[in-house]
C-alpha cells in the first residue's frame, strides 16, 4: 500500500495504525497519489484555529474517506483518521482502539502519578484512545496491580539474566536468539565456557558496585536443552560467583517438555530455583506438529507432573492464542486440558509474527486466525483464568500481533513474576549475560543498553570483547 502523507510528518504513528488492521502489510511512503492500487492519504490543515483531519483509503478498487475537526494538534487524531477510514474497509474493531505502541500500563500509571483518578484515566481510555471497555479495565486492573509489586522492590538491587541459546527444533514463530541443540552440539561446550567467564566477570562487577540481586531468569532458548552436566555447571557457576543471599525469585525456563527429564529437574530444585515454565503453547497434536514442537501433549502433562512430584510450588505455563490453523474450539480444549493441570501462573500470548522467524518467511502458506476470533480466544482464556481463580498481574504488546492485541499474564495471589514486571516497565537495571543478551541500566527516565552479540560463535570468539563492553558500568 502506498501512504501518502500532506502536512504532517507523522508517519509512524499512520503506519502503525494500517498494521494494526492488516499485520505485515507492506507500506511505501511516497509522494505523488497514484492512478491505481492501494493507497493512503492522511492530511492535516489548519482553517479557522480549528485541525482539520482527513483521511482517504482506496483498497481493492473501493474508495473510503473520513474528516473531522478539533482544537489541537495530534498525533493520535491523525491515527484516529486512519483507523475510522481501515474500519469502515474492512469491517474490523480494534479492542485497544489507538492505543499503538505505547504500554497501556504506563499511560495509566503517568496519568495516575500525575494525580488523575481512576474514573478520568478510564474515561480517557474510552474517549481519547477508543479503547473498548474491557480492555480498558484490564489496562486498570494490571497497572495497578503492577504498581504495587514495583513499590517493593528493593533499593539499589537489580535482576539478572542468563541466556541459554540452544532448543530442540526451532518453532514456527520464533524470533529468539536460539538454535538447534542437534546441529550446534560442538558449540554448547566452549559457550558454557564463555558464558561461565561472563558470569564470574558481571558477579564481581556488581559485588564492586554494592548492587544486590533481586531475581534471576534463567532463560533463551531452553536452558534445559543442555545436558544434565552442562546444566549442574551452569547452576553451580552462578551460585558461587553471586551472592544470591537476597533474591526474591529465580526462575528458569524449562520451556520444551521434549528436553526435560526428572534428572534435570532435580539438579534445578537443588539449586533453590522457585519458579520454571513448562509452556504447552497449545494442547493440541496437530498444531504442535504445525509449529514444529516434536512433542505430544501427553509430553506436557508427563513433564508436568514430574515437575510436581520433585517439589515445584511455581509452574508457568504459556499459551498462544491465533496459532495457524486453530479455531476458537481448539483453543478452547487447550485451556480446559491447562485448568486441570492448575498451574500457579498462565501467560497468554496472542500471536505475533516476528521478524526473523520462519512464520514470516512463510507467511502465505498459513491462514492467520482473524482479528475477532483472536479476540474470542482471549476473552475465553480470560474467563477461564477467572474461574481458575487467577488475576492478570502484567501485560505487553509488541509489534505485527494478530488484531494489536495482547499479553497477559495471569497468575494465583503471590506467585507474579516480578522479572517479568521490572522488565516490561523498565523500573529496575538488568545484567544480561549470554549470546543475544541486552543489558539495561536504568537511571530515573534515563535508559542505556549494552548488547551482546546474537550469532553463539560470534558471541563466544569474542567473549573479551562482550565483558569489555560491560566495562562501562565499573564504578569508578
Ligand atoms: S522453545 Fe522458545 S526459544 Fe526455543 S525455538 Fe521455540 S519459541 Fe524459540
Amino acid at each position: 500500500m502506498k501512504l501518502i502523507l500532506l502536512n504532517h510528518n507523522e508517519e509512524y504513528a499512520a503506519r502503525e495504525m494500517i498494521s494494526a488492521h492488516i499485520p505485515k502489510i507492506k507500506i511505501e511512503l511516497t509522494e505523488t497519489i497514484p492512478c491505481h492500487g492501494d493507497y493512503l492519504i492522511s492530511e492535516v490543515h489548519l482553517k479557522d484555529d480549528m485541525y482539520i483531519y482527513n483521511a482517504s483509503l482506496a483498497l481493492n478498487d473501493k474508495r473510503y474517506t473520513y474528516s473531522f475537526e478539533t482544537d489541537s494538534y495530534s498525533k493520535t487524531y491523525i491515527k484516529k483518521s486512519v483507523n475510522e477510514v481501515m474500519k469502515e474497509a474492512l469491517d474490523t474493531v480494534l479492542p485497544w482502539g489507538l492505543i499503538t505502541g505505547i504500554r497501556p500500563g504506563k499511560i495509566v500509571r503517568e496519568m495516575y502519578e500525575s494525580g488523575s483518578s481512576i474514573s478520568e484515566i478510564k474515561k480517557h481510555f474510552i474517549d481519547f484512545y477508543e479503547c473498548c471497555e474491557k480492555k480498558t479495565n484490564l489496562a486498570l486492573q494490571v497497572a495497578l496491580r503492577e504498581q504495587e509489586l514495583i513499590k517493593t522492590m528493593p533499593q539499589n538491587s537489580v535482576s539478572l539474566y542468563i541466556g541459554i541459546p540452544f532448543c530442540p527444533t526451532r518453532c514456527l514463530y520464533c524470533s529468539f536468539t536460539s538454535q538447534s541443540i542437534k546441529f550446534s552440539n560442538t558449540l554448547t561446550e566452549p559457550y558454557m565456557d564463555a558464558l561461565c567467564k561472563e558470569i564470574k566477570y558481571t558477579a564481581d562487577l556488581l559485588k564492586n558496585n554494592g548492587l544486590s540481586i533481586d531475581t534471576v531468569y534463567i532463560g533463551g532458548g531452553t536452558p534445559t536443552a543442555l545436558s544434565e552436566k552442562q546444566l549442574d555447571r551452569l547452576l553451580y557457576e552462578t551460585a558461587n560467583n553471586f551472592d544470591l543471599s537476597k533474591i526474591r525469585e529465580y526462575t528458569l525456563e524449562a520451556g520444551r517438555p521434549d528436553t526435560i527429564n526428572e534428572e534435570k529437574l532435580k539438579i534445578i530444585r537443588s539449586y533453590g530455583i522457585s519458579r520454571i515454565s513448562i509452556n504447552p503453547q497449545t494442547m493440541n497434536q496437530k498444531t504442535l506438529d504445525i509449529i514444529g514442537r516434536r512433542h505430544t501433549p501427553e509430553d506436557i502433562i508427563r513433564t508436568y507432573e514430574m515437575a510436581v512430584k520433585c517439589g515445584f510450588t511455581h509452574i508457568n505455563t504459556d499459551l498462544i492464542a491465533g496459532l495457524p490453523d486453530e479455531t476458537e474450539a481448539d483453543f478452547d480444549y487447550t485451556l480446559k486440558e491447562i485448568r486441570k493441570l492448575n498451574p500457579q501462573s498462565v501467560t497468554v500470548h496472542t500471536m505475533s509474527i516476528k521478524r526473523g522467524s520462519y512464520l514470516d518467511e512463510k507467511y502465505s502458506m498459513y491462514t492467520p486466525s482473524a482479528a475477532n476470533t483472536v479476540n474470542n480466544m482471549l476473552s475465553a482464556a480470560d474467563n477461564m483464568m477467572k474461574l481458575m481463580n487467577k488475576s492478570p498481574y502484567y501485560m505487553y504488546r509488541q509489534k505485527n500481533m494478530l488484531g494489536n492485541l495482547e499479553n497477559v499474564g495471569y497468575c494465583d495471589k503471590g506467585h507474579e513474576c516480578l522479572y517479568n514486571i521490572y522488565i516490561m516497565e523498565e523500573v529496575q537495571s538488568i545484567y544480561a549475560i549470554g549470546a543475544g543478551a541486552s543489558t539495561k541500566i536504568i537511571d530515573g527516565s534515563k535508559i542505556d543498553r549494552i548488547f551482546n552479540v546474537k550469532e553463539v560463535s560470534e558471541y563466544i570468539n569474542r567473549i573479551d570483547e562482550m565483558i569489555a563492553r560491560k566495562d562501562v558500568l565499573k564504578v569508578r
